[in-house]
């Protein structure tokens, strides 16, 4: 990317949005974005692909990349995986927005941290959810004691939820943008993009209707994503670990996956303001989790430009 230039003053850059699960990581993006892009929830870790948001305001672009929830190295493959991906997604942005809910630090905060000390890009550090706080003047002594615990260049209390305080984030971001031209014209939603809302989208309706009985250790793959300007035609394939976990999803005659499907075919009416025709299957890949294939799916949502 180019350092200058002073023709025309634009700036453009990748900003990763960084933190544990459950800190408002999507929250945050959804409304910077002013769309539903990334999906919400009370269970942790339904985010677990990196998500691709485009802000152009005036002469700033902003190119989002919500990491996946970074925590303790797990035991297993795709744990390990995300955190690798975390990391060297971190060596590529520009600028890092690390999230914190206001007044609690906890291990895995101090996790996150540590990994900003492994890399040099500028970390603006986004204390969330003051909307909580009724007494604001408890923050100054956290806030105070947060600069012994984690590196950062700026710091901005917000609220995601209430936008208290966004614009001011979203201004001190631009202040780290390198000037370059515009990567991507000023209405664009990649096709990439839109496809992952609606993998993602479909994973959450699973997830919100499993609840516990199912691990998160599922993706869904769009196989087909047709649109015309009467109609979106989707198929989707949801990849499980085994068979059991088929039937699950399945549900007695059918029904669970038919009300997965048509709680997913409004969501994603409703993102794309158009009719939708959805069409799901469940399919058994079994040990995925260490498969190629999971790392090809994994890769084919990343965003352009981003190296490993
Ligand atoms: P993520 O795991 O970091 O992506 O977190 P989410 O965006 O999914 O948010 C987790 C939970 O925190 C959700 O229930 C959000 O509604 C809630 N949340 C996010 N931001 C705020 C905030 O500013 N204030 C409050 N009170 N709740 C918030
Ligand atoms: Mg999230």
């Amino acid at each position: 990317m180019t350092e200058q230039n002073p023709n025309q003053n634009k700036k453009c850059g990748y900003v990763a949005v960084v933190g544990r699960p459950n800190v408002g990581k999507s929250t945050l993006l959804n409304h910077l974005l002013e769309q539903k892009i990334c999906i919400t929830s009370r269970k942790p870790q339904t985010t677990r692909h990196q998500q691709l948001g485009i802000k152009t305001a005036g002469a700033n672009q902003i190119i989002f990349v919500d990491t996946p929830g970074i925590h303790q190295a797990g035991k297993k493959f795709l744990n390990r995986y995300m955190n690798q991906e975390a990391r060297s997604a971190l060596h590529d942005v520009d600028v890092i927005v690390f999230v914190i809910e206001a007044m609690k630090w906890t291990e895995e905060d101090a996790l996150v941290a540590s990994l900003l000390e492994q890399v040099e890009s500028p970390v603006i550090l986004a204390l969330n959810k003051i909307d909580r706080q009724k007494n604001k003047q408890a923050l100054l002594p956290f806030i105070s004691s947060l600069e012994k615990k984690v590196r950062f260049n700026e710091l901005v209390p917000l609220s995601a939820l209430t936008n208290d305080n966004l614009a001011t984030l979203e201004n001190i971001i631009c202040q780290y943008l390198p000037y370059s031209e515009h990567i991507f014209s000023e209405d664009e939603i990649t096709d990439r993009s839109v496809r992952f809302m609606c993998a993602e989208i479909i994973r959450e309706k699973i997830i919100r209707q499993l609840g516990e009985e199912l691990p998160y250790e599922l993706t869904v793959e769009i196989e087909k994503f047709d649109q015309n300007d009467k109609l979106v035609t989707i198929d989707a394939l949801i990849l499980v670990d085994r068979d059991s976990q088929k039937q699950i999803v399945i549900g007695e005659q059918g029904k669970r996956l038919k009300s997965i499907g048509s709680q997913a075919r409004e969501d994603i009416e409703q993102l794309l303001q158009q009719k939708v025709m959805l069409k799901t299957w469940v399919k058994v890949k079994s040990g995925w989790a260490d498969s190629e294939r999971a790392l090809k799916s994994f890769n084919q949502f990343k965003a352009p430009g981003f190296s490993e």
